[in-house]
């Protein structure tokens, strides 16, 4: 190391002193810089290293595992030896499970799935008489007079689930059958978390929920058992040390993988596009907005770190979040190119996202056609970690080259592929492997991501106006 002289101390003082540090000025060139500098082999290696994690640590990156904690490991070292400001804040996890859930009316059985969050029966279960309450169960009116102790049942609608199970609580039941309104198993559904004075739920389908409102009295045995398990986790946050921080472009993925295999497309393409984009810019890059890169731990039991993160940003903080760019599965092995609908122009599902989304979704679409791959849309539908982002009002976008879902004719003519295989055939198995990746499509993708974070690190104005 270098003493430096008595001028040259003077001369950085009087820089800090003016208030802008010794930051490099924004780069126009930055987008173009940053697209040729990373590459798809390099993203390939942080891929690698994940699989390498997961072999070591009993095939997966699960919620609450080793394989879990080793990957925060390497992402946070990876980003802190690039020269960022690292951060693995933790975060608290509720997780309902369902151990057992059967119903047996006059001993035959009948299916039946617990609410989330439904209190428990107890392994032994609860026996009563079958009160079949007429309409939703809503008014406690509808409930006078059902035997104590009974087994209600009522129909979905009018109200919330919470509000049925306390009333049928209130009215001396054991516990609730809800059978749906409309075809099909009522399944999907919550008291929500935050429940009390519940009595036990169990939902049905609408055509079992007929059958059993002709045999009221009838005894009944329901059996959900259930609990909730608290745990924690971390999410990895690192941010440059460049760049107006009232002024915040979030790039992130999900680091979790389900237990079932080692997550290499879901979600380690995402992460490895991020790494690889994050290493390449590096943490002190000549930008006008500060660049924070988010890896979200607990998005496969719920987007619980990135919904926990925002819960946790003060409103100022969360005001200086100018976007968010998601990336969940960017390798998909029979690959679709995907940017979400953010404007809602395909007219498909959910609707538009917050004002900014539209511009969010051009940027993507622009650099994804610039490397060969003219996107198409996917649904706005929040089911990944941009969910919290959108209800939070902040403009996000993303990338996503497919899951189950059949590849369709005119996809394979666009992108090559197999027509009628699904985009990933391994989605949430063991065989989500480095091994069956699309590397074109990782490296098409990450490019994609470069280029739009560079672009919104020198200029937000696109989304705002401003
Ligand atoms: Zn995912």
């Amino acid at each position: 190391m270098r003493t430096p002289s008595v001028a040259a101390v003077f001369a950085a003082l009087v820089v800090a002193l003016a208030g802008c540090a010794d930051a490099p000025a924004p780069d126009t060139a930055l987008p173009d810089r940053l697209v040729e500098a990373v590459t798809g082999d390099g993203a390939f290696r942080h891929l690698a290293e994940l699989q390498r994690i997961a072999d070591g640590n009993s095939g997966n990156r699960a919620l609450g595992t080793p394989g879990y904690e080793s990957s925060v490991e390497y992402v946070a070292s990876t980003l802190r030896d690039a020269g960022y400001d690292v951060q693995t804040p933790t975060f608290a996890v509720r997780r309902f499970t369902v151990q057992d859930q059967r119903l047996t009316v006059d001993g035959g059985p009948v299916p039946v799935a617990a609410l989330e969050y439904s209190p428990s029966t107890g392994p032994s279960g609860v026996t009563g008489p079958l009160a079949v309450v007429a309409g939703e169960g809503c008014q406690p009116a509808a409930l006078a007079g059902i035997p104590a102790r009974s087994v209600a049942l009522v129909r979905r609608g009018a109200c919330t689930f919470a509000e049925k199970a306390a009333t049928a609580a209130r009215a001396g039941a054991a516990a609730l059958l809800v059978a749906n309104n409309e075809d099909g198993p009522l399944t999907g559904v919550t008291l929500g978390e935050d429940t009390t004075g519940a009595v036990p739920v169990g939902g049905l389908s609408r055509a079992d929920g007929q059958a059993l409102a002709g045999r009221a009295g009838t005894p009944v045995t329901l059996m959900l058992v259930t609990a909730v398990e608290e745990s924690e986790s971390r999410n990895v946050l690192a941010q440059t040390r460049t760049g107006n921080p009232d002024e915040v472009v979030i790039a992130g993925g999900h680091l979790d993988s389900v237990p079932a295999g080692p997550g290499i497309n879901d979600n380690g393409s995402g992460v490895a596009a991020l790494l690889e984009t994050a290493v390449r810019l590096g943490g002190s890059p000549g930008v006008a907005n500060a660049v924070r890169f988010a890896f979200w731990g607990a998005e496969e039991v719920g987007l619980v770190g990135s919904t926990q993160y925002l819960r946790g940003l003060s409103d100022a903080d969360r005001a200086r979040i100018a976007l968010y760019l998601n990336l969940d599965m960017v390798a998909s092995p029979n690959a679709g190119y995907f940017v979400y609908d953010g404007d809602d122009s395909d007219r498909v599902g959910a609707g538009p996202g917050p004002a900014g989304s539209a511009a969010i979704e051009r940027a993507l679409a622009e650099a994804l056609t610039a490397k060969g791959a003219p996107p198409a849309g996917t649904d706005f539908d929040g089911r990944s970690d941009y969910g919290p982002f959108i209800q939070a009002g902040i403009p996000s976008g993303g990338l996503f080259t497919g899951a189950t879902e059949p590849k369709t004719p005119e996809e394979a003519q666009r992108w090559g592929g197999t027509a009628g295989a699904p985009h990933d055939p391994c989605y949430h198995q063991a065989c989500d492997r480095l091994d069956t990746v699309n590397r074109t499509a990782l490296d098409r993708n990450t490019d994609a991501l470069a280029s739009t974070v560079a672009r919104f690190a020198l200029l937000t104005t696109p989304l705002t106006g401003r």
